[in-house]
């Protein structure tokens, strides 16, 4: 016999419309997790077109503006930066040196000191979702107005150490809270980990291909490379662009005097030295044997001579130490030449080339005004 009742239970007119209420409370259920899971899929979809262009990125400029644009816009995120430890400030010079012209990377912070950013994970890094914590995340969301509510902090790996940490910042405090998205933030994490590693080896094999090995300074492929930019730069922002063209003088007689070793060794020592005579945004290459070259963006003419006769009594007042006690006098002969701007639009195609030129012809002159001097060209 069956246990279920013989007839259909009757319902009054109170029950039915509550059942209808509550199966209508059901339907709206169901389709929120519908919108929701479409709306998931579709972040899904988002998030793996985003994956393979982070893949694909080949320069490190290319995977900070996925970052800080692309993904930051697709997730309606209103903060992300990106914190790489830096205690020799290699990273630094690596990603800013080669840029034409240098780049600006906003919310790209360099530290340090490592414990700055491990302290704030557990030991190993996992992501770190919560309240944002004026006094021990500052640092990580600089210049953020209104400050993030909610934060999570990626740790970015390279087998098993912390090399840095991708972070996202959001008003709404629930955003992030303690539990959420941890799988999502975790691959995300282990993505941009590997994504950066690859850019960075991209990023250091340029500069070895960009370096002179002798010097450690840039070499003439990259000088040729960044001389265009600095002339459009000056066309575009209306200012002067002096170059200064070195050559050491009767560099033949050292090597045959003192050996080619030795050669090698005022030439290091003469690159260190025009070195600490320019600033960070100069342009400072080895031309070719015993030929430097230098780019002033933003420097007129008679600042340009100042500069080159300041690096000229300086080699010339040094002592070269060679094998033994043994100390030399070396001398070096500086053209000078200043790109106008309006020459710079004018004669947009062969500008970097006139240039380079007039500063080598003054510097011909100074050799056959018997060396030692630095001769301007003026402006071109
Ligand atoms: P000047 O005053 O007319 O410039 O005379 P110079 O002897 O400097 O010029 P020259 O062009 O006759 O000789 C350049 C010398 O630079 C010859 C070459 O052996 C030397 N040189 C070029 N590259 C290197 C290098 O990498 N190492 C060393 N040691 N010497 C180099
Ligand atoms: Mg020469
Ligand atoms: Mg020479």
């Amino acid at each position: 016999m069956s246990d279920r009742p013989s007839t259909a239970p009757s319902f009054g007119i109170d029950e039915y419309s509550l059942l209808l209420e509550e199966n209508e409370r059901l339907r709206e259920q169901m389709r929120e997790l519908l919108r929701q899971a479409k709306e998931n899929e579709g972040k899904k979809r988002r998030f793996d077109q985003l994956e393979l262009q982070l893949i694909g990125a080949e320069s490190f400029a290319e995977l900070f503006s996925l970052l800080s644009h692309d993904y930051r816009s697709t997730f309606k995120l209103e903060y992300l930066s990106l914190a790489l430890i830096d205690p020799r400030q290699e990273l630094e010079t690596l990603i800013t040196s080669t840029d034409s012209p240098a780049k600006k990377y906003q919310g790209l912070i360099f530290l340090p000191h490592p414990q700055k950013l491990t302290t704030l994970f557990p030991f190993p890094p996992v992501p770190w979702l919560g309240a944002y914590q004026p006094r021990q995340h500052y640092y990580l969301f600089p210049g953020c107005s209104p400050e993030p509510a909610s934060i999570a902090l990626l740790p970015l790996k390279r087998r098993e150490n912390m090399i840095g940490s991708l972070n996202l910042g959001s008003t709404q405090p629930e955003r992030y809270a303690n539990d959420g998205h941890v799988d999502f933030l975790s691959h995300l994490c282990s993505v941009v980990s590997m994504c950066l590693e690859n850019t960075l080896n991209h990023e250091r094999l340029k500069k070895v291909a960009l370096t002179d090995p002798l010097t450690g300074i840039f070499n003439r492929g990259f000088f040729d490379r960044r001389v265009k930019d600095e002339v459009s730069r000056t066309h575009r922002y209306g200012q002067p662009l002096t170059c200064l063209f070195c050559d050491l003088d009767h560099f033949k007689n050292i090597n045959d005097q003192w050996g080619h070793q030795a050669g090698d060794r005022v030439l290091r020592e003469i690159a260190g030295i025009i070195n600490t005579h320019l600033r960070r945004s100069d342009i400072f290459a080895r031309y070719g044997g015993e030929e430097f070259v230098v780019l002033l963006p933003h420097t007129d003419s008679s600042a340009g001579r100042e500069i080159a006769e300041r690096i000229r009594k300086n080699i010339a007042g040094h002592d070269f130490k060679l094998a033994g006690s043994q100390a030399i006098r070396v001398t070096i002969s500086i053209g000078v030449a200043t790109l106008r701007s309006e020459t710079a639009e004018r004669e947009r195609p062969s500008a970097p080339e006139q240039l380079i030129r007039a500063a080598d012809q003054a510097l011909l002159e100074a050799k056959e005004n018997g060396r030692n001097q630095v001769v301007g060209a003026g402006n071109i």
